[in-house]
C-alpha cells in the first residue's frame, strides 16, 4: 500500500537564516515543504537540495510576499487544490534601520509592506484554505522589539507589534475551524540580518543577554516546530519569546 501524501509547510523568506532553518526541521519531522526567496534563488535551491537528499520533499519558488497579485497568483498556481496545507510559517522579513526624525518614507513603507501586509496576504490565502480544512497551524515570526520597542527600528517595530496584533486577532477568528495562529519572537540571532552589525554592538548585546550567546536559526526552528505539532494543538494566540532571556 502506498504512504499518504506527506501535509505541506509553507514557508516564505526560506533561502537564509531562520527560514531556511524552519524549512529544514518541518522537513525532517515529515512535511513537504515549499520555501520561498525574492534575490536569492541559489540558496534557495539550495535549501530544497538539502532536505531532497535527506529524504524530504522541497519546492523552491520565487515569491515577493509585499507583492498582493504575486501572492495570490502564487497560491493557485502551488497550493490551493495542489496541496494538503497544514503549516503556514510568516518569516519574511527585512529591515531597514534609522533614526525616525530622519526616517524616509520609502524605507517606513518598504519595511511596514514586507513585514506587515506581506504576512496578512499570505495569512488570508492560506487561512482560507485552512478553514475549509477545517485544520492549520500558521505561525509567525515576529520579534522581541515588537514589544518593547528598539531606538533605530521605528519601520520595523511597527510592523512587528502589528504583526503580534495580527496574530491575536488571527488566532481568535480562526480557532473555531481548528486553525491555530501563534507567534515566535526571537531576540538576537546569528543571521544576515545581524551579520551586518559591527562587532561592537554585537559584542555589547551578548554581554547582556542572560544566557551569554546570540541565538542560532535553530533555536527558532525549534519553537515553531513545537508550535506545528500536535503537542501544541491547545496553544493559540501566544508570543513565544526565544531571547535567551533578553526582553531588553
Ligand atoms: P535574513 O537572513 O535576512 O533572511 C530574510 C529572508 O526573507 C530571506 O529568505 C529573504 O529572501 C526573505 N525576504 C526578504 N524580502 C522578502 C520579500 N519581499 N518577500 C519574500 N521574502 C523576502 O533574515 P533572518 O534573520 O533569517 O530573519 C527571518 C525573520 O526573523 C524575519 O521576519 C526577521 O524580522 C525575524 N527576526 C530576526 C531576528 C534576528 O536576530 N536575525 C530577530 C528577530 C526577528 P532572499 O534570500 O531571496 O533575499
Amino acid at each position: 500500500m502506498s504512504n499518504p501524501p506527506r501535509l505541506s509547510a509553507l514557508v516564505t523568506g526560506g533561502s537564509r537564516g531562520i527560514g531556511a532553518a524552519v524549512a529544514k526541521r518541518l522537513a525532517k519531522d515529515g512535511y513537504s515543504v515549499i520555501l520561498t526567496y525574492v534575490t536569492k534563488p541559489d540558496e534557495a535551491q539550495a535549501v530544497a537540495s538539502h532536505i531532497l537528499a535527506e529524504g524530504g520533499e522541497a519546492l523552491a519558488v520565487r515569491l515577493d510576499v509585499s507583492d498582493r497579485g504575486a501572492v495570490s497568483a502564487f497560491f493557485k498556481e502551488h497550493i490551493e487544490g495542489k496541496v494538503e496545507l497544514e503549516v503556514l510559517v510568516n518569516n519574511a522579513g527585512i529591515t531597514k534601520d534609522g533614526l525616525l526624525v530622519r526616517m524616509k518614507d520609502e524605507d517606513w513603507d518598504r519595511v511596514i509592506a514586507v513585514n506587515l501586509p506581506g504576512a496578512f496576504t499570505c495569512l488570508r490565502e492560506a487561512g482560507k484554505l485552512m478553514m475549509k480544512r477545517r485544520r492549520g497551524r500558521i505561525v509567525n515570526i515576529v520579534s522581541v522589539v515588537g514589544q518593547s520597542g528598539n531606538a533605530g527600528q521605528a519601520n520595523y517595530v511597527a510592523a512587528k507589534a502589528g504583526l503580534i496584533g495580527l496574530t491575536k486577532t488571527a488566532a481568535l477568528e480562526l480557532a473555531p475551524r481548528g486553525i491555530t495562529v501563534n507567534a515566535v519572537a526571537p531576540g538576537f540571532i546569528e543571521s544576515d540580518m545581524t551579520a551586518v552589525l559591527p562587532d561592537a554592538v554585537k559584542q555589547a548585546f551578548q554581554e547582556q543577554i542572560p544566557l551569554k550567546r546570540m541565538g542560532t536559526p535553530e533555536d527558532v526552528a525549534s519553537a515553531v516546530a513545537y508550535l506545528a505539532s500536535p503537542e501544541a494543538a491547545y496553544v493559540t494566540g501566544q508570543v513565544l519569546a526565544v531571547n535567551g532571556g533578553l526582553y531588553r
